[in-house]
């Protein structure tokens, strides 16, 4: 498959959903994948704008039915994959198509679109990341550690992207990415 499709990924908690939904904002003729999940929704989360949220046995069916561009099990709980007919319509439509994923998702678009533009998301330090992770308060202490495993692990990868951006300052992320992007 080839097409116009930006990988944005990182580690968990590095706000790459926030980063995503101000260059969303900024420039909405970009489209944006909407993702499967079997996680539950957080407060205010909105099936078919923030994920569809799906059972178990659909995430299944997805996998078994090839609907999944890739996926993967993150924190060792729950299932992400992002619905492959969605992107195949939208690259054909000429769209720039944006992926918000977290890095085993990103090593198989890699696999499967070679020509997808892999930007990571960087925290400033690990501190940072901590901090974030602390104040979305929505985590229990045990997943909350499980989540900072997955992030020291992932910080590792940042050598395989195209490109990499530090989320210091929103502001100045989202700018870098119009720059990457060409918007
Ligand atoms: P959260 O549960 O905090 O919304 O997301 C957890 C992690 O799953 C984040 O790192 C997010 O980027 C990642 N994620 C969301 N959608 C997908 C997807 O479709 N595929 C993959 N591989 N990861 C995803």
């Amino acid at each position: 498959m080839t097409g116009d499709v930006t990988v944005i990924s990182g580690p968990t908690a590095v706000g790459k959903g926030t980063v995503v939904r101000a260059l969303r904002t900024l420039h909405p003729e970009l489209w944006v994948s909407v993702s499967a999940t079997t996680r539950a929704p957080r407060p205010g989360e909105v099936h078919g704008e923030h994920y569809l949220f799906v059972s178990d046995a659909e995430f299944d069916e997805l996998i078994a039915g090839d609907g999944l561009l890739e996926w993967a099990l993150v924190h060792g709980t729950d299932r992400y994959g992002t619905p492959a007919a969605p992107v195949r319509a939208a690259v054909a439509a000429g769209r720039r198509c944006i992926l918000e994923i977290e890095l085993q998702g990103a090593r198989q678009v890699r696999r499967l679109i070679p020509d997808a533009r892999l930007v990571f998301i960087a925290p400033p330090n690990f501190e940072t990341l901590h901090e974030r992770l602390a104040g979305r308060g929505t985590e229990t202490a045990e997943q909350m550690a499980r989540r900072l495993r997955t992030a020291e692990g992932e910080l590792a990868a940042a050598s395989e992207f195209d490109n990499v951006v530090v989320n210091d300052d929103l502001g100045t992320a989202v700018e870098q990415l119009v720059e990457l992007l060409g918007l």
